[in-house]
């Protein structure tokens, strides 16, 4: 039987993540896969619903390219190279992952894991031959996949769950997205860029619910002005598949309504891999349908750690790496700290974009703090203006007593890739003075933060 120091059960940007870490730790490593190395990130979501959507990125500056005085007769798309394109980006990355896994030494072993007692995990092939490895320590990093509610189950053709989202053979006219999380607003704003007549469904009161409310207020507003229909304080109680278009019975707050669409998207969270992986049989510990873990992601028992979707925390690709990183370095007996589940940033990739750290306003109030809050819009940003960008606005919370960067929300063009100067700057416990006197670089997107950290403190410029 093959032995190591470390075995991974999965390989997600958790798992092959963790993976890579222990080997430069020096430990004897493999990893188990039953499907694509890389995960649901690499192969069905992070990466490839960005390819999508920089398809109608382009294909929206096409449309509007007299705005920048360019022309161009009737921009058209071709929907099954916009599929591939995503598909060939994915299966790149995949590749690259593979290419990892050599670099560093980690034997790839391919099938289906089942942790077993006396450390060991029989992994079975797709010849349905099974062999036993053993490993000082485990780490389970199965990862999820789409969340199926009892009235919305998926048939994978009418009633559909990412996975066929973003690999569908032809472009429905019509969608109906059930759930405006960011994979429900992502898929929602590449569908009716493309040309789908979209409807969002949400059963809470706001849209990207999790978001500060302004910022929800402001998304909702882009959703529609872009032509899709959102419908909040609404559920689909039911759908009938049996004609040629789906119907889908709506509750609202005003009564039913009767929706018709090609095809409904189910975007309601996601369900972990826990089932058939020998959890049972082991007594490891779990709780709503996650894996209970210690502060370093070790389970009750001795040896068998989990990190990634299948633990408590945002099911984020950043976390799951950040969380395998931190597992090994403590099993190798480092001196970390517990991972800052208040410091991690949340990004949404549509049209706009949002990104946010921190508190929102209405939890930062409740947590009892006195505000300093700034807010600047793109609109007066000289390059948001000669970007044509000039849609939505950052907001910054500071606690008005210490100074403390309580919260940082972004909604516009690009600020998925500022919001990494709110969680450092979170990080290095800077106050909004600080933020004020760190000069900016004239013309960026990025100057919004400083000065909306000046509006909190009354010094704003440009407003
Ligand atoms: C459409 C979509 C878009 C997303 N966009 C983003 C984004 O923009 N940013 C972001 O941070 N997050 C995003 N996410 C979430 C992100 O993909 C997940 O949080 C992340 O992939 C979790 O990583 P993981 O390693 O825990 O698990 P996963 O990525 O789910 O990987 C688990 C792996 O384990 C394998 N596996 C499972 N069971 C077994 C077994 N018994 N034996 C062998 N192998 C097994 C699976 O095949 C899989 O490859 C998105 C998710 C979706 C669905």
């Amino acid at each position: 039987m093959s032995k190591y120091d470390i075995i991974v059960l999965g390989s997600g940007p958790g798992g092959y993540v963790t993976a890579i870490r222990a080997s430069q730790l020096g430990f004897k490593t493999a990893i188990v896969e039953k499907e694509s190395l890389g995960g649901v990130c690499l192969n069905w979501g992070c990466i490839p619903t960005k390819a999508l959507l920089k398809s109608a990125e382009v294909f929206d500056y096409l449309k509007h390219a007299e705005d920048y005085g360019l022309s161009l007769e009737n921009p058209d798309k071709d929907f099954s190279k916009v599929i591939k394109r995503s598909r060939d980006v994915a299966a790149g990355m995949s590749k690259g992952v593979q290419f990892l896994m050599k670099k560093n030494k980690i034997d790839v072993i391919e099938g289906f894991g089942k942790l077993k007692s006396g450390k060991k995990i029989a992994v079975t092939d797709k010849d349905d031959k099974t062999k036993e490895y053993q490993a000082d320590n485990i780490i389970v990093a199965t990862g999820a996949r789409s969340r199926e509610l009892p009235n919305l189950k998926q048939d994978g053709k009418k009633v559909i769950g990412y996975r066929e989202a973003m690999s569908l053979e032809k472009q429905p006219k019509s969608m109906i997205v059930v759930g405006s999380g960011a994979i429900g607003v992502e898929f929602a704003h590449f569908y009716n860029a493309m040309g789908t007549e979209v409807t969002v469904v949400e059963f809470l009161p706001n849209v990207v619910p999790l978001e500060d409310e302004e910022i929800s207020k402001q998304f909702e507003r882009s959703l529609k002005k872009a032509g899709i229909k959102v419908m909040t304080n609404s559920s689909v109680e039911s759908v009938d598949t049996s004609g040629k278009k789906v119907k889908a019975k709506v509750k609202t707050k005003k009564g039913e309504e009767n929706l018709e669409a090609d095809i409904v998207l189910s975007a309601v969270g996601i369900k972990t891999n826990i089932e058939n992986i020998g959890l049972e049989d082991l007594k490891i510990k779990t709780d709503k349908d996650k894996i209970v873990v210690d502060d370093f992601y070790k389970t009750n028992v001795d040896g068998i750690y989990a990190i990634g979707d299948v633990v408590h925390g945002p099911a984020l690709a950043h976390v799951a790496s950040a969380e395998g990183i931190l597992c090994v370095e403590k099993i190798k007996g480092m001196d970390v700290e517990p991972l800052d589940y208040g410091n991690i940033p949340g990004c949404t990739y549509a049209t706009p974009e949002i990104a946010s750290v921190g508190m929102t306003e209405k939890q930062a109030k409740e947590a009892g703090y006195e505000l300093k809050v700034g807010k600047f819009p793109f609109s007066a940003s000289g390059k948001a203006k000669a970007a044509g960008k000039s849609e939505g606005f950052v907001k910054v919370i500071f606690d008005a007593k210490y100074g403390e960067w309580l919260g940082c929300h972004m909604i516009g063009a690009g600020v998925t890739d500022m919001i990494a100067e709110a969680v450092l700057g979170r990080k290095l416990e800077t106050t909004g003075h600080e933020v004020l006197k760190a000069v900016h670089p004239h013309p960026t997107m990025s100057e919004a933060v400083m000065e909306a950290v000046a509006a909190a403190y009354d010094e704003v410029i440009h407003i």
